[in-house]
């Protein structure tokens, strides 16, 4: 997909709008089965979270993918895009023993991340396989709000609980069929990781039915020249040479499963928007374009790195801007940032906007939420329209005065 094809996006389907490469979420996808080719028995779980549009599912569904989900409404959107239920695993985080519930019904794998739970769901529930998600205590990555290991985490139980986990398992009977983690959102250095799914390893020793182990994910990607990313190759070499020991000396072929979100989606996204104003001011230049955080809110919410290309003037000399949106709000995508000459009608792209963008957008100042473009076999197919007045008022209730 070429910038042309961007510019061509724009004019059909209308500004601003998100457009994503299938054929990049399918070449991620064939890097991490063959980053992972030791392991016989493997699944990728395509993180929900990350990009949940329909399309987007079904096309992961197609790629062999199962689902990662933390809400019964991903599950649900799971169901819908055609998934069998015991291809989707359900790793919520402070929902109710109700919502668990209603979820093992549908067939779903269950994953519990605290005792509380999970010695109600066994009491009741005996006879449904768990999952247990673990908090191995490992700090991947310094970001302390994307790095869900760490002892202050909200996130799995505690390590340092597992005698306890092991008295509800035999006080209920509880079948336990995997243990899971998920460590964060960066793993810069893969002995860290290691570090973690050694821990993970002791933890499974105490279970003798496992049927799966399930890392979770973290890869990281990088969002501009020169940035960091996890080293897939090194990590499935030295990750499948220690999981098929594990399963040698464990006595059973488990399953091996990651949940990417970002790996899988985020390079493939890119967000068109226009700008409709240029402001100078004493100490910078503005580029004001028809978006704010109420469309892609990641570089405000917690300082991402969205790379940004003017469309329409690509070869233009470059100039220091600062990249605003619309909304009354402060809502700066990039300060200081060297991009082509900007006039205004222009269009710019913002990159690595496939994870964690559409996904955290609202209708803030009133705003329509953007169209979703799917780039598939050399044409754009719309796979979500813009939002219009009428989404406005949707659920909104008049009452008389
Ligand atoms: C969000 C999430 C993921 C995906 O994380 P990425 O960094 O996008 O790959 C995987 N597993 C769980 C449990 C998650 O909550």
């Amino acid at each position: 997909m070429t910038n042309i094809d961007l510019m061509g996006i724009a004019e059909n389907f209308g500004k601003p709008v998100y457009v994503y490469d299938s054929e990049k979420i399918a070449s991620q996808y064939k890097l991490l089965k063959s980053a992972f080719a030791g392991v016989t028995n493997l699944r990728i779980n395509y993180a929900t979270k990350a990009l949940s549009n329909l399309s987007i599912l079904k096309f992961m569904r197609n790629l062999g993918a199962g689902l990662d989900t933390v809400s019964i409404q991903e599950v649900q959107l799971g169901l819908a895009a055609g998934f069998d239920p015991q291809a989707i695993i359900y790793t919520p985080n402070g929902v109710s023993l109700n919502e668990i519930e209603e979820v093992a019904k549908m067939g779903v794998q269950i994953n519990i991340d605290n005792l509380s739970l999970l010695e109600q769901f066994g009491t009741r529930h005996p006879t449904t396989p768990v999952c247990i998600r673990i908090n191995p205590h490992v700090m991947a990555g310094g970001n302390s709000n994307i790095s869900v290991g760490h002892i202050d985490s909200k996130f799995g139980i505690s390590i340092h609980q597992i005698p306890h986990l092991l008295r509800i398992v035999e006080n209920t009977a509880m079948k336990i069929n995997g243990i899971h983690m998920h460590t964060g959102s960066d793993i810069l250095d893969v002995d860290v990781f290691l570090h973690a799914a050694e821990i993970l390893f002791d933890t499974a020793k105490n279970f003798k039915n496992l049927e799966f182990l399930d890392f979770g994910s973290g890869f990281k990607v990088p969002y501009f020249n020169n940035d960091i990313e996890t080293n897939i190759e090194e990590l499935g070499e030295k990750l499948s040479a220690r999981f098929t020991e594990f399963c040698a000396n464990y006595g059973s072929e488990l399953q091996l499963i990651f949940e990417p979100g970002k790996f899988l989606v985020s390079q493939a996204g890119h967000f068109i928007t226009q700008v409709n104003v240029v402001k100078q001011t004493t100490s910078t230049i503005f580029a004001q374009v028809d978006s704010g955080f109420n469309h892609l809110i990641r570089p405000m919410l917690y300082g991402s790195h969205h790379h940004i290309e003017n469309l329409s003037n690509p070869n233009g000399k470059e100039r220091f801007y600062s990249v605003v949106g619309y909304i009354c709000e402060t809502d700066t995508f990039a300060s200081n940032r060297k991009i082509a000459e900007i006039t205004e009608g222009n269009l710019l792209v913002f990159r690595n906007c496939g994870a964690y963008c559409f996904s955290m957008s609202s209708n803030y100042n009133s705003r329509y939420r953007p169209a979703e473009v799917l780039w598939y076999k050399g044409k754009g197919h719309l796979i979500r329209k813009r939002e219009t007045f009428d989404d406005i008022l949707q659920n909104q209730v008049e009452i008389e005065f």
